[in-house]
């Protein structure tokens, strides 16, 4: 199926044929064989999936999206990685995205844009659009993502594709090449609720190798996706994340979810989320400052592409300067300088400081919404997948369209996208939110919409 439709969608940029079947072909032995060791056999075994090239792996090239890291091998496997590989799931290769995860169209990726199998002239969304672009075209039945302000909810709905962020800390980032590390957390994205439940269980649970890593136990997540039952359970409507700015279709199909939803016997309640206002703007401080600091690092170096300036002389500084002037698209860099002008003293306290605080009140805002609901519901994005280059001179109009995904990042709290039916022929995504460490909450929403 890669072969068949690839060279059209762009989802890979990697594809990992042989050792994908060395895997195939060791969990259908065991099988046949039958006994003890097909007993061992997860229940996941055998099932491909692709990975968001942002997740480092042994044998396989991680770019990031970026020309800073073409053919740059990782000596080790993030911790989901080595998960994967011990339920014997074979990995069909790595996804493309936006360049070091900056983006929500997957146009700002330094291998082409991936385009969306609903619609070729259209964005898949991003920054993760590679992997829920494999999912939609049936290339593969589960993928791998990051979301550091949507990166896996917003794919997901606008390719139709139920994408889950986890609670911070409940999946290691141990081996996620960072962006935001305050918001940065790895999750799934499949064609089910069920799917990405079970792949949750997976790759889910307590690293010590990872220090914001939570103890708890992952939970009972395919239990809860099983059931489905929202019977009693109060579903708050954020007044902020609907309505205006939100186009007709996406609204309507919105409208229907929640009478759906009221069908099987849920109740629907209306919460105020005010600060949520203030969420874009204190995301688009933070996580360009966190970002600065973190892609540090690729200074032509310790990592990937190195430059060396025609002229003498040849310090580091000049090093450094070719090679991240070579090695990062504008996306990259317009964050780089923001972040870095953000931190700078005497800017400090009125822009990441004043962020800061905003991340506080959203916090709050979040406190007083489930101490009135079990989870919330809000369209996933503001609009259905749009054509591709309407927003890539426009930065401003590309951030916009991150508005209901960020707060649950600055917050830490859950949240999953799912399939909420079409609008002018295109998926539209609807989105539940949980309060934080009662992610199987989601799955039992989200069930019940499918
Ligand atoms: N679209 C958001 C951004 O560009 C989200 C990125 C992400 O979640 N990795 O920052």
């Amino acid at each position: 199926r890669i072969a068949e439709v690839d060279g059209e969608v762009n989802a890979f940029l990697h594809v990992n044929t042989e050792e994908a079947l060395a895997v195939a072909t060791e969990v259908d032995t065991a099988r046949a064989a039958g006994g003890a060791e097909a007993g061992r056999l997860h229940g996941l075994a055998g099932v491909p999936i692709a990975i968001k090239d942002l997740i480092v792996t042994i044998g396989q090239p991680t770019t990031a999206g970026s020309a800073m890291l073409r053919g740059w091998m990782s000596p080790y496997d993030a911790t989901v990685i080595q998960k994967i590989r011990a339920a014997k799931m074979p990995m069909l290769g790595k996804t493309n995205l936006d360049e070091f995860a900056m983006g929500s169209s997957t146009e700002h990726s330094a291998y082409g844009p991936t385009r969306n199998p609903w619609d070729l002239d259209r964005i898949p969304g991003g920054s993760g659009g590679g992997s829920a672009a494999a999912v939609a075209a049936y290339e593969a039945p589960l993928a791998l993502g990051t979301d550091t302000g949507g990166s896996i909810r917003q794919p997901a709905a606008v390719t139709g594709s139920v994408g889950v962020k986890p609670t911070y800390g409940g999946v290691s980032r141990y081996g996620a090449i960072a962006m935001a590390s305050s918001l940065d957390q790895i999750g799934p994205v499949s064609r089910t609720v069920l799917d990405s439940a079970l792949l949750h269980e997976v790759i889910g649970g307590h690293d010590p190798a990872d220090s914001t890593s939570l103890t708890d136990p992952v939970g009972a997540l395919a239990e809860a996706a099983r059931t489905g039952n929202v019977a009693g359970m109060r579903i708050g409507v954020v007044r902020e994340l609907q309505g205006e700015g939100y186009d007709a279709g996406v609204q309507q199909r919105f409208d229907e979810s929640l009478e759906l939803l009221r069908g099987a016997g849920a109740e629907i309640v209306e919460v105020s989320c005010p600060n949520f206002k203030y969420a874009l703007g204190a995301y688009y401080l933070i996580m360009p400052s966190e970002a600065s600091s973190n892609l540090a690092k690729f200074d032509g170096v310790r990592y990937g592409l190195r430059v060396l300036p025609e002229d003498a002389p040849l310090t580091i500084e000049r090093v450094m300067g070719a090679s991240r002037a070579a090695g990062f698209g504008d996306e990259v860099k317009r964050r780089i300088i923001l972040g870095t002008y953000a931190l700078s003293a005497g800017y400090y306290d009125a822009y990441y400081g004043s962020a800061q605080k905003v991340r506080t009140l959203v916090q709050r805002d979040f406190d007083a919404a489930f101490a009135q609901a079990d989870v919330l519901i809000s369209p996933t994005a503001p609009t259905t997948a749009f054509k591709l280059g309407e927003k890539l001179d426009d930065p401003l109009a590309m951030y916009l369209n991150d508005v209901a995904t960020i707060p649950a990042n600055l917050a830490g709290v859950p949240g999953i996208s799912v399939p909420g039916g079409l609008a002018g022929g295109l998926p539209v995504g609807i989105q539940f939110l949980a309060p934080a460490r009662e992610d199987a909450r989601l799955y039992r929403a989200g069930a019940a919409l499918e």
